[in-house]
């Protein structure tokens, strides 16, 4: 009798062993139902043995093998595998975890292949209707020919209504039915210039082998066009494409770009936000090898891709990519194995790589493609200027020069961003008669000032509560907001250029999704004057009028205790930047600062990545930091802070580290307390990879077996997030 060890989603390192009774056929990769203590659980099956270790009667035979997905690939199973070992989770638990609920539960998945809609020919122009869902759905349609997840997913929260909206519109023939689309039709939207031609030959000159890629192109070069023309190379195989971006539900114009380009065919999006079904039905179509393209987020990278022929990570320095709970995966560093596992090209591009991955092409690991200039005609890199701010003294945050500059676009019809990169009225409530200052109850932190609704919110744990009236310790009424949030520029804004139309985007203005969409596309169609926003309007918008960016509140970074503040700064500015003249007119970016001769802000003026990336890595270097050595942190919090050392202490003497592996002792987090627990890491680091892994899992598996009840805890193998 055949015994199949499966993974359960259950938090033990181990498989468990079952049998499959006379009758039914199972193999590696098949989702089985299996009776588990009193209930049944889904399980996958990771390898079938002619015996097994434990006395026959002990095994139970399986219930039954779920057939209605097809069988996870070897390859998918051996990534899994792979990311297990290497971010030290429990195997079980990580290979249900990087399924979609459905397909975790013992519900049958939906039979019906998904429907598919386009505006019909008797649909009236959008803007002649005043039903506002029903306007929406005309827009969200446009030309294209949706499926229905796809279709209803601006509207998370009113799917039945607009489900409704949706069936009558089919009955009086404004909506029609259609066929699932799956050319491999290319649509391209420019010749390639000379430049994208030479990256697109270097990539497609080697299909059918893995070989990684850096595609390091300034702000508007072409990159996402570099992509298209990949991509149609690989439909016209027959393949299918992995495309992976930091955030898709914020970027609709991204998705909007892929299904222009690509008309016919199946494009499956992936993200979190998506609900159970629309999520289910894009990983089958994927799963199937229906959807010749999956765009999503981090997440996308464990989707089944049986002819996976191409993989893409756009913006790969994005630290989105990262998962910061449970299986702690690099979703860059994991496409580029997945990419491996099939034997084909993966491109990470951005205009400001990852120190890793600039660090990697020094190496050779990684080949260097360059797209050194902007892709549109007449388009050029905006100038840089720095504003001193010892010079000229900013009224209510802004400086004379910005103000100046902001009125001149506002004179000759164009747009300005004001970029600061804290939402909130401001970030401190306090009083200057007794220093007294608004705290959270819970954690280490300031509560933050949000005027607009005139409540005080800890962005730590969410924590609220109103403004009071008077200081809780001497009673003055005068109470100061201090500091400078979105919201309070927004108001200093208003009151200076009061003709002026002003959006505010952060996430608090952006609640929903289609609320962001419809406001990005006033924004692009000119109904706007002055953006202000945090980093949700830095990533990857198309603002046609856009000519100037003022940068506030930069310099905070500069000095920060993490090593890789630099970095991350450099790129959001960099980013916020190439956000202005991508068109004929030329762009400006003005950067308010204490430190107008800090070489960072020099290098940024110069669009030198190069440069800046060279004296970073001398210093990490020199300081004996990631990228040349590698990196895992112990986290732990407990409810005392001496609780949360002493466990980070006995953990450290739990294992003997090798001489290759250096243990560090624990140190508080910054922001030590965290919804009442008290936190603390402890850093262990390496030069050699092999090293440090060969530690981590003896010392896992210690941990694992001794874990007390009252701390919490969690490895990080390469963190990048010290807060
Ligand atoms: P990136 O992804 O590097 O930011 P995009 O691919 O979005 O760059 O291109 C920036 C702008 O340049 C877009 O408006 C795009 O339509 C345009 N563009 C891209 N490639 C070309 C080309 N070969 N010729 C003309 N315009 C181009
Ligand atoms: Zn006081
Ligand atoms: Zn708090």
């Amino acid at each position: 009798m055949k015994v199949l060890r499966v993974a359960l989603d259950i938090p033990l390192t181990t498989l468990f062993d079952y049998a499959l009774p006379d009758g039914l056929w199972a193999h590696a990769g098949d989702r089985v139902a299996v009776p588990f203590g009193a209930r049944e659980r889904v399980g996958v099956v990771l390898e079938v043995e002619a015996e097994s270790q434990i006395e026959p009667e002990r095994v139970k035979p399986i219930t039954r093998v779920l057939d209605d997905a097809p069988r996870l690939p070897a390859d998918w199973l051996e990534l899994v595998r792979f990311l297990a070992g290497y971010y030290q989770r429990p195997l079980g638990e990580t290979v249900l975890s990087s399924l979609p609920p459905r397909l975790r539960s013992l519900r049958p998945l939906p039979r019906e292949a998904e429907r598919f809609y386009r505006a019909g020919v008797n649909a009236p122009s959008p803007d002649t209707l005043k039903a506002a869902r029903k306007r929406a759905l005309l827009e969200t349609l446009g030309e294209g020919c949706l499926a229905e997840g796809a279709l209803l997913a601006p509207f998370a929260g009113q799917v039945e209504a607009t489900r409704s909206a949706l069936r009558s519109m089919l009955r009086a023939g404004w909506i029609e039915a259609a066929r699932a689309p799956s050319g491999a039709r290319f649509v391209a939207q420019h010749a390639a210039s000379r430049e994208q031609a030479a990256a697109i030959e270097r990539v497609a000159r080697a299909p059918g082998s893995f070989q990684p890629f850096l595609l390091h192109g300034v702000t508007g070069s072409g990159k996402t066009e570099v992509y298209l023309h990949l991509i149609a190379r690989v439909l016209e195989r027959g393949a299918q494409a992995l495309v992976m971006v930091p955030e898709i539900s914020l970027t609709p114009q991204l998705e909007a770009r892929f299904r222009y380009a690509f008309p016919d065919t199946r494009l499956a999006v992936l993200h979190s936000a998506l609900d159970d079904g629309t999520r289910t039905s894009a990983w089958l179509a994927a799963a199937r090898g229906e959807a010749g393209i999956v765009l999503g987020t981090r997440l996308a990278v464990l989707t089944p891709l049986p002819r996976l022929a191409l993989v893409v990570v756009d913006e790969e320095h994005d630290s989105s990519f990262k998962q910061q709970e449970g299986l702690r995966y690099s979703g860059r560093d994991a496409a580029v194995y997945r990419a491996k596992l099939a034997g084909c090209p993966a491109v990470l591009g951005t205009a400001t790589p990852a120190l890793e991955t600039w660090y990697n092409c020094q190496a050779g690991r990684y080949t260097l493609l360059e797209l050194p200039q902007r892709a549109a005609p007449g388009s050029v890199l905006p100038a840089v200027r720095l504003v001193d701010l010892g010079r000229e003294s900013a009224e209510h945050g802004l400086a004379p020069s910005l103000v100046a500059a902001i009125e001149a676009r506002l004179a000759r019809g164009e747009q300005s961003l004001v970029f600061i990169n804290r939402r909130g009225y401001a970030p401190v409530l306090g009083c200057e008669a007794c220093g007294w200052a608004a705290g959270c109850t819970r954690c280490s932190a300031h509560m933050v000032l949000h005027a607009a609704d005139r409540r005080l919110r800890c962005h730590h744990c969410g924590a609220e509560s109103a403004i009071p009236r008077a200081c809780p310790t001497c009673g003055n009424v005068d109470l100061k907001a201090i500091g400078r949030g979105t919201q309070r520029i927004e108001e200093t804004l208003a009151a200076r250029f009061a003709h002026a139309r002003i959006v505010r985007i952060d996430r608090d203005s952006v609640r929903r999704r289609g609320e962001l969409t419809r406001t990005l596309e006033g924004i692009r169609r000119g109904e706007a004057d002055i953006l202000v926003g945090t980093q949700l309007l830095a990533k990857g918008h198309d603002f046609p009028a856009l000519t100037l960016v003022g940068v506030l509140n930069a310099d905070s970074a500069l000095f920060s205790t993490d090593y890789r503040a630099a970095e991350r700064l450099y790129a959001t500015l960099a980013q916020v930047a190439g956000r202005a003249g991508r068109r004929e007119r030329p762009g400006e970016v003005l950067v308010q600062t204490r430190f107008p001769g800090h070489p960072l802000y020099a290098a940024l003026a110069r669009h030198d990545y190069a440069g800046f990336a060279a004296s970073q890595l001398a210093e990490r270097k020199a300081a004996g930091f990631p990228p040349y050595v590698f990196e895992a942190a112990l986290r732990a919090e407990a409810k005392q802070l001496a609780r949360t050392l002493e466990f980070l202490r006995a953990a450290a003497a739990l294992v003997a580290p090798p001489a290759e592996v250096r243990v560090y002792d624990p140190v508080p987090a910054v922001v030590t307390r965290r919804a009442d627990f008290e936190r603390a890491q402890l850093v262990v680091q390496s030069p050699s990879r092999a090293a440090l892994q060969e530690f981590l899992r003896a010392w896992s598996e210690r941990l694992f077996a001794q874990a007390p009840r009252d701390v919490r805890w969690h490895l990080d193998v390469d963190p990048i997030e010290f807060d």
